[in-house]
């Protein structure tokens, strides 16, 4: 059959995604914890339910398909939750912290949006309109988070702008020299 392989990496794009979810379902309480604006706090919880159901669609979708989800690790997901991890560890305090921790969950959205947009494009070709339309809400709600994020950096960022610096490092930045971890550059 023609549309075999393009099939087999649907699949593999799937396990991929599915992967990336499970991984951020593990890391958004962290990261909700560690925001201090309430708004921030919120939209990560709310997030944390949004990719529990983001986590069942993809499930549906195996389940139509009768394949295993499992099988393989999103490592572009695992970079980008461990660069969240490292930026939430530096010394950054408030809105600063806030606006780095907004950062590293826009990468995040912005990987997940390219990776659906993809598998979008195969399920399309390969005429799996009940998985478009599985799809096509999770990508509305990345989005949706997206751009919340967008919205409540523009405050954040300018209380950030306005932030005394408590820390001992001026920026924070050379604070872990000699440790393993931030580029050099
Ligand atoms: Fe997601
Ligand atoms: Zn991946
Ligand atoms: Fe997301």
């Amino acid at each position: 059959m023609r549309k075999d392989s393009l099939r087999r990496l649907y699949v593999d794009e799937l396990r991929d995604l599915y992967s990336a979810e499970i991984q951020l379902v593990k890391a958004l309480p962290k990261m909700a914890k560690t925001a201090s604006n309430a708004e921030l706090r919120q939209t990560f919880e709310e997030h944390l339910r949004q990719t529990a159901e983001q986590v069942s669609r993809l499930e549906q979708i195996f389940d139509l398909l009768e394949e295993k989800p499992t099988g393989r690790k999103c490592l572009g997901m695992e970079g980008l939750v461990k660069e969240a991890a490292e930026t939430m560890q530096e010394k950054y305090g408030g809105a600063v912290r806030d606006a780095a921790i907004i950062g590293a969950a826009q990468r995040v959205e912005h990987y997940e949006i390219a990776g659906y947009g993809t598998v979008r494009a195969f399920a399309d070709l390969l005429g799996e309109n009940q998985h478009v339309s599985l799809i096509d809400q999770t990508l509305a709600e990345e989005k949706q988070a997206d751009e919340l994020l967008t919205q409540l950096g523009e405050g954040i960022n300018s209380q950030a702008a306005d932030q005394e610096d408590e820390g001992d490092e001026p920026n924070g930045r050379d604070s872990n020299a000699g440790g393993k971890g931030r580029r050099a550059a």
